[in-house]
């Protein structure tokens, strides 16, 4: 281990390049590390792997005293610190999981004007002790990372984030920084204001991820689709590894894929707050040594884990945003080598997901706001154009469409659902006038396709005047026009058991006023992960 060294007022490429070993800055960090070495404030707005640690790092050791890092992620904490050690900078944090005596020895450093760097969780930043504490040293940069948190309405909302909003108050001249890599035009302008940065520089980077190729397939029996999705990057990827992470909504769900996987030759193993902590530490260095390992997790699994050769990310179960989602996959191909991120989603998200909103604590406009997020999660899954289009385009950014998605790959085919909406609706409107009944997407389509099954003679279900009118479409592809409808809006799912309404706007269709572009799905869709690409 080099020894530490002071390197207040040295240039910020030299601090790069002896500190950490890069030849330059990558894209805006150059000019993000001169405004803050300069006294500015600092909107950081860069994608997962775009390097944002470096813009506060080297301002904290260029201008005088302890760069104040927040960070919300304990584990991420201990590996910072440890590879800034590694690399000869003074670094500690400080965090719930001390004990006495080495929170002192960190404290009695910062006070000694001995530390570079210190991390430190938000929550302590709510507390007098601490801000004392840091007030009688000197900070040279604080630096907030995962600034979404602080967005009441984001998808990650953290309440101590709302605490930070007055640090410029208690910490006057100190230069400050937000960084996020997930971020909406809305969240963007949420977080500028609520962290209190009015005249901070915004250094706003692409968030494209070229590397990643993205895919969502409807999902049919998502445990084989999985298999196969597998074993065709294998294939495509021949010489690389297949390590990969697969995010599953339940822990049993978790489990049952792990094994399934193994099952099939597939090394993978299970991750959940379930899981002994010797389990989940043995597990994640498993992951973190092997080139070919799965990991199946629920969603608290990578944050802050830096496993640059992810080569796919894949859903089995719906994301309840658009950010959750970008966040997740962006995990997948740090390294810049091609990578495919991949998603099964079917009807049952759908209601899955409404259930939960409806469910979730919170008054009207939050779970309006839910609801929201899921939609553009939903405009994703079921847009007939390129999805990276689609992606960037919620977070504010144009692009063309890429070449390197499924629909690119494979422009899906479309067919007027018109007809096929009218015959849902008209069926669901009969059977809310004729019996006061409403059933879930099974029941409608065992009507439509005029399967005399127990439960449709008990009901007198086959006395309907829309019995067997559906019968020239198959039942997935039943399932198919269900789950668009509920997508857009124009059928709503209620209850427990996801029975089906018209939505607001359904009597435009059933009035014949407004046509309905369905996509046609088609499973396992050819090609899948073809044309892999750097
Ligand atoms: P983020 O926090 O934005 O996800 P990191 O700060 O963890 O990204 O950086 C991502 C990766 O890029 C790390 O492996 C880091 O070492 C590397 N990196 C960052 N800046 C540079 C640079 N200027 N040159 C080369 N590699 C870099
Ligand atoms: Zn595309």
């Amino acid at each position: 281990v080099p020894r530490a060294r002071d390197f207040t007022g040295t240039d910020p490429r030299v601090i790069l390049h002896e500190v950490f070993g890069y030849d330059d800055f990558r894209g805006d960090q150059g000019a993000i590390v001169e405004h803050v070495v300069a006294g500015g404030d600092a909107v950081v707005l860069m994608p997962t792997g775009g390097g944002k640690s470096i813009t506060y790092q080297v301002p904290a050791l260029a201008r005088p005293g302890t760069g104040l890092v927040v960070s919300p992620l304990i584990a991420l904490m201990h590996d910072q610190v440890d590879a800034l050690i590694a690399n000869g900078v003074r670094a500690a944090y400080l965090n719930s999981t001390q004990g006495p005596s080495e929170r002192h020895a960190v404290e009695q450093a910062f006070l000694a004007g001995e530390l570079d760097l210190i991390y430190v969780a938000p929550e302590r930043l709510s507390s007098a002790a601490t801000t004392s504490l840091l007030q009688r040293g000197r900070l040279s940069v604080i630096a907030i990372d995962e600034a979404h948190c602080v967005s009441q309405w984001g998808h990650d909302f953290r309440p101590d984030y709302l605490a930070l909003g007055d640090l410029a108050e208690r910490f006057p001249g100190v230069p400050r920084m937000a960084l996020t890599a997930t971020a909406t035009r809305e969240t963007h302008r949420e977080l500028t204001q609520r962290l209190d940065l009015p005249r901070a520089k915004h250094f706003v980077a692409s968030f494209d991820r070229p590397n990643i190729q993205y895919r969502i397939e409807p999902k049919n029996e998502p445990r084989r689709q999985l298999v196969s999705f597998i074993r065709a990057l294998r294939d495509a990827l021949p010489d690389e590894g297949t390590a990969g992470i697969v995010y599953a909504l339940s822990r049993k769900s978790v489990e049952q894929t792990a094994e399934y996987l193994s099952s099939q030759g597939i090394p993978a193993l299970p991750y959940h707050a379930g899981l002994d902590a010797s389990v989940r530490a043995a597990h994640q260095s498993r992951f973190l040594r092997d080139e070919n390992v799965v990991m199946v997790a629920t969603i608290a699994f990578g944050m802050g884990i830096d496993k640059p050769d992810v080569r796919f990310v894949a859903h089995i179960d719906l994301p309840k945003s658009v950010e959750g989602y970008y966040q997740e996959t962006g995990r997948a191909g740090r390294d810049g080598e091609p990578a495919v991120v991949w998603m099964a989603y079917g009807l049952g998200d759908v209601v899955q997901q409404r259930r939960l909103i409806e469910q979730s604590p919170g008054d009207r406009a939050f779970k309006m706001r839910l609801g929201q997020h899921l939609d553009a999660m939903l405009a994703l899954c079921e847009t007939v154009g390129c999805r990276r289009q689609n992606l960037l385009g919620y977070f504010g950014q144009e692009s063309a469409p890429c070449g390197n998605c499924d629909t690119c790959l494979q422009p899906p085919d479309t067919f007027d659902g018109t007809v096929a909406a009218q015959k849902l609706m008209s069926t669901i409107v009969r059977l809310q006038r004729e019996r006061g009944q409403a059933f879930g997407a099974g029941q409608l389509i065992d009507i439509l396709r005029g399967n005399t099954t127990d439960r449709v003679r008990q009901q007198r279900h086959d006395e309907l005047a829309t019995f067997g009118i559906g019968s020239d479409l198959s039942e997935q592809d039943w399932r198919g026009v269900v789950r668009q409808l509920l997508a857009t809006g124009l059928l709503v799912a209620r209850g427990e058991y996801g029975t089906l309404a018209l939505g607001d706007s359904a009597g435009d269709v059933l009035r014949g006023q407004r046509t309905v572009l369905l996509r046609r799905d088609v499973m396992g869709r050819r090609g899948s992960t073809s044309g892999v690409r750097r």
